[in-house]
């Protein structure tokens, strides 16, 4: 099937991303979330993006314009019907992600490709709410789904080759490198490395072993990535990570993945998160340095 109309449900930082992503890539976008105003935010947020492009010379005034006009957005579940293959990038619930794809499985042609963009949870548990598992898989983008190259394709215990081919051409198609996830494993590739590093960071820290600021620059210098654990916590949301690290305990049936006390007086704060925007350092400084 030649996919013209990509349908991503969920438009929070990454439905947002991915439906950005998917326009100016030239393919028409279905964008799904449950409250308008959710959906005009998304589209102010791709405005804001695609203003930088602009100014920075990478896209003319009106190819944003168009970019924006493949865009259709809406409230109404239904409208996938439409799609040649369905994005989900609600929040991380299982009960969530799984009551969407069984709607979607009444309402999408049989056929038609269901993706979940879960960042570490069961495809095959996803694959189950539906009537076509073979057709389900995970298609995991990075944030901001715009300019990251990475996504990983993954396999659930049913998924066909064809979906998973199809997938990864879809990538290519969307100008990103995939790599294939060979069995349903909680985080895949990237997250089940990442997850670990954040734990052990953060222990670092609570054990007054070297600040906040000092572990991201450790790592920053000595391991030559962009970022570092604390930084990057703080843009995805330190809520996201908890999730995941909760997750992982129960899967893996291991501690060693459980969260750390750090992280967990964070949470019952209430105030931290990616709602709040706050994150290790506002609790740094606010504290006046952790465990120091
Ligand atoms: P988010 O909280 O920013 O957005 C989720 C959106 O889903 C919200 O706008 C919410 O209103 C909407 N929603 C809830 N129920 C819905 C429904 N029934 N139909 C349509 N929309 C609904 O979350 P996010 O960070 O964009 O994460 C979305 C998914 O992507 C999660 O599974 C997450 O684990 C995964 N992910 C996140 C990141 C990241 O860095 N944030 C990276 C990769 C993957």
């Amino acid at each position: 099937m030649t996919i013209q109309t990509i349908g991503v449900v969920g438009a929070g930082s990454m439905g947002t991303g991915i439906a950005n992503l998917a326009a100016i890539n030239g393919f028409n976008v279905i964008l799904r979330d449950i409250e308008e105003r959710f959906l005009d935010n998304a589209i102010q947020r791709m405005d804001q993006f695609m203003a930088k492009s602009v100014a920075k010379g990478k896209m003319t005034e009106e190819q944003k314009l168009e970019t924006l006009g493949r865009i259709i957005t809406t409230t109404n579940l239904e409208a996938m019907a439409e799609a040649d293959v369905v994005i989900e990038a609600v929040i991380e619930n299982m009960d969530l992600k799984k009551e969407v794809f069984s709607e979607l499985d009444r309402i999408v042609p049989e056929g038609v490709i269901l993706a979940t963009n879960t960042s570490s949870m069961s495809i095959t548990e996803i694959a189950a709410a539906t009537k076509r598992p073979e057709n389900v898989a995970g298609m995991h983008f990075f944030n901001p789904a715009q300019l990251m190259k990475l996504v990983e394709v993954v396999r659930g215990f049913k998924t066909s080759d064809e979906t998973v081919e199809m997938l990864k051409a879809l990538s290519k198609n969307l100008s990103k490198e995939p790599v294939e996830v060979k069995k349903d494993s909680p985080g895949f590739i990237v997250n089940r490395i990442m997850v670990p590093q954040f734990i052990e960071a953060i222990k670092l820290l609570e054990e007054g072993v070297a600040s906040a600021e000092d572990i991201d620059k450790a790592v920053t210098l000595g391991l030559n990535y962009p970022m570092g654990p604390f930084t990057l916590q703080d843009f995805a949301g330190v809520d996201i990570g908890y999730h995941v690290m909760n997750y992982f305990k129960e899967e893996f049936n291991s501690d060693q993945y459980a969260p750390p006390m750090l992280l967990k007086q964070l949470m019952r704060a209430g105030r931290f998160g990616k709602k709040s925007g706050a994150g290790f350092y506002d609790y740094e400084q606010e504290k006046g340095g952790i465990y120091q």
